[in-house]
């Protein structure tokens, strides 16, 4: 990748559509040189450094919905794709039903940044280090996609396809992130390793989600998810499961930090070696599971 030499955004064209159908029919039309954006954080850097070089950016944040949040006890938690993440993490009921989402929100970089950036953004960016994404696939997120004239749903959990790569489609546009009701005392815990506590990405981020469940040999369920350690943010799938089938313990905890490092394929770079991000997704993966079974025997 090379920088821009003289660093400065492109002359580009701002589109401010009347109606989602309107943005999705533009996107799709200019398949190559028009994007969406909400807050602009991944999208204005990227431009100016050279790396995008998009000819239309289509602001979708005012569009119909974007900027609901809103709780059903039955149905769960929908966060409108523009919502910022300082909202989120203000919310009384994300504090009360989500923690976990507010607490990875917190993470992001600082205020001043937060309220521009979006959940959404950060999960269509599909970086493998952005840092509410782990939350958003342990808390079973969906993503509302709008585009060729219809409404579907999407699960996060088969999302990412690769650096930057998702699922989507040329006009498609993701309206909203819903997560269903949280199972009775579920805990959980993020924990972000990075550089510096100046809004740094991380080197490597661990997102442990717990809660009783009467359908596994051990009697709870763990749902776990990386970042920084794979071309995507990963779901260890052999150490959830090691902790579904086994009493948990210090040696149960054990084998399944173990298991997240094996399936963990990480890249040195500027911010931490291979070996070094290997070793501190067990570490920390052992200690984010520890800190959630004691808080679920608190
Ligand atoms: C100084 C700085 C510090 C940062 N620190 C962190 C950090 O600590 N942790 C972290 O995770 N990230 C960090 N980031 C990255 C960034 O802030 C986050 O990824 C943020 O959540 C992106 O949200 P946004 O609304 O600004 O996205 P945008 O820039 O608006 O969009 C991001 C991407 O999503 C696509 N997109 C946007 N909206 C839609 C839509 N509705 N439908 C389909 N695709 C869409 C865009 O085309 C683009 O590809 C940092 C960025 C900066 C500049």
């Amino acid at each position: 990748m090379s920088l821009n030499p003289t660093p400065g955004l492109p002359e580009f064209e701002y589109i401010k559509p009347a109606s989602l159908d309107e943005a999705s029919r533009f996107l799709a039309a200019h398949p190559d040189t028009a994007r969406p954006f909400l807050g602009g954080t991944d999208t204005f850097v990227r431009m100016r450094d050279g790396v995008w070089k998009d000819r239309y950016l289509v602001d979708v944040k005012h569009l119909a919905g974007m900027d609901d949040l809103v709780f059903n006890p039955q149905t769960g938690l929908t966060i409108g794709a523009a919502v910022n993440m300082n909202r989120v993490i203000r919310s009384d009921v994300v504090n009360q039903h989500y923690p976990l989402l507010a607490q990875a929100a917190q993470t992001v970089a600082g205020y001043q940044l937060r309220t521009r950036a979006t959940i959404v953004g950060n999960v269509c960016n599909a970086s493998p280090a952005g840092d509410t994404i782990g939350a958003c696939l342990a808390l079973n997120g969906r993503l509302r996609v709008f585009g060729a004239g219809k409404t579907r749903e999407e699960p996060l959990s088969s999302f990412f396809i690769g650096p930057g790569k998702t699922t989507l489609q040329k006009g498609d546009i993701v309206t909203a992130v819903s997560f269903p009701a949280p199972p009775p005392n579920a805990v959980g815990q993020y924990i972000k390793l990075n550089r510096n506590n100046m809004g740094d990405l991380s080197i490597v981020g661990v997102t442990v989600f717990g809660y009783p469940d009467g359908d596994t040999a051990s009697g709870y369920r763990f749902r776990l998810a990386l970042a920084s350690v794979a071309p995507v943010p990963l779901v260890p799938a052999a150490a959830e499961a090691i902790l579904a089938r086994q009493p948990i313990t210090e040696e149960t905890i054990a084998q399944a930090a173990q298991a997240a490092m094996d399936a963990a394929s990480p890249i040195s770079d500027t911010r931490g070696s291979a070996e070094y991000r290997k070793m501190m997704v067990r570490n920390l993966t052992a200690k984010g599971i520890t800190a959630v079974w004691r808080k679920l025997n608190a």
